[in-house]
């Protein structure tokens, strides 16, 4: 179904609007202060390489839209298993303030260590951003173990610090208003991004409109059919309910089949990028009571495997 256009955001709009959500969460619950703290010092960084990379030089795409047309009508994203060069010179900076922000913010030694490896040139950030890119877990998982590093702070770095380019390819690939590519994009109906591939980070309903949003390039979509976003289930162990009756706002979609779950909520606006993952930690206690459960988010779809690291 339809991509929909995320309403335009300056960075002042981005962080004047991340400031008022995570107000709203403290006001709620004032024990979160660390986790608002981290994640403040992790998105402020991601907001300014996305002012800088959409009113810099923007990125070369050279997918033209018949081809990518063809891609998604094989169920391919837009952008796997393309050799897409990675401004590493731009975006470095970036992922290493990302390594200090999460030193300080509660990583303490290991992102030390992350950071000095990739100062050093021992990690090279750009074969890390890269698999980032090709949300090749594996090729980080082996590079990190490697080199005595947790992956998993690895990987998380390097997302965020990927995910302002990942974004701007997205806005550069849309902005060519094509019509054979916005018939692709209107016959897309699978669950992850027909962009970047990724699972979705959770659902915004707007209006009554299931707006399925991906968690790494921000992509709003709909889905033209009912029933669960990963396997498409509608089966009798499919089920959306609200785990707290005083908050139909925020519901949990469960599905039996695949044992997968995904979190919708009412929002009055969708979320500009990167601001989903406010979203998320808004709602981290149905994670938890989900996951309690046997649910999970299922593992990330991989196209093509990067370079190793
Ligand atoms: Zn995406
Ligand atoms: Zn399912």
């Amino acid at each position: 179904m339809p991509y929909v256009a995320l309403p335009a955001a300056t960075r002042a709009d981005r962080l004047a609007i991340a400031q008022s959500r995570w107000n709203a969460i403290l006001q709620a619950r004032p024990d979160l202060l660390p986790a608002v703290a981290l994640q403040r010092s992790l998105l402020e960084p991601v907001i300014d390489l996305t002012e800088a990379l959409l009113h810099g030089r923007v990125p070369r795409l050279s997918l033209p839209a018949r081809y990518v047309a063809a891609k998604l009508d094989k169920r391919i994203p837009a952008l796997a298993a393309e050799p897409i060069p990675m401004p590493t010179a731009a975006l470095k900076p970036t992922l290493l303030q990302l390594c200090q922000s999460l030193a300080d913010g509660g990583g303490g030694e290991p992102a030390r260590r992350i950071h000095a490896a990739l100062d050093a040139g021992t990690l090279e950030a750009g074969a890390v951003l890269n698999a980032a890119l090709c949300r090749d877990q594996k090729a980080i998982k082996i590079g990190s173990v490697h080199r005595d590093l947790q992956s998993e702070l690895v990987w998380l770095v390097a997302e965020l610090a990927v995910s302002p380019f990942v974004y701007a390819l997205q806005q550069v690939l849309l902005a060519q208003a094509d019509p054979a590519l916005g018939a692709a994009l209107d016959r897309w109906k699978q669950g992850y991004c027909p962009v970047c591939g990724s699972w979705p980070a959770l659902v915004e309903s707007l209006a009554d409109r299931s707006i399925v949003r991906c968690s790494f390039c921000a992509l709003a979509w709909t889905l033209d059919d009912p029933g669960c976003v990963y396997c498409g289930d509608i089966g009798p162990t499919f089920i959306t309910a609200a785990p707290d009756p005083a908050r139909p706002d925020r519901r949990l979609e469960t599905c039996g089949r695949c044992r997968s779950y995904v979190k919708t909520v009412d929002v009055d606006e969708l979320s500009p990028f990167p601001l989903i993952a406010i979203t998320d930690l808004e709602t981290m206690d149905l994670d938890m009571r989900t996951m309690k459960q046997g649910f999970q988010r299922p593992a990330m779809k991989m196209f093509a495997a990067s370079k190793s690291i």
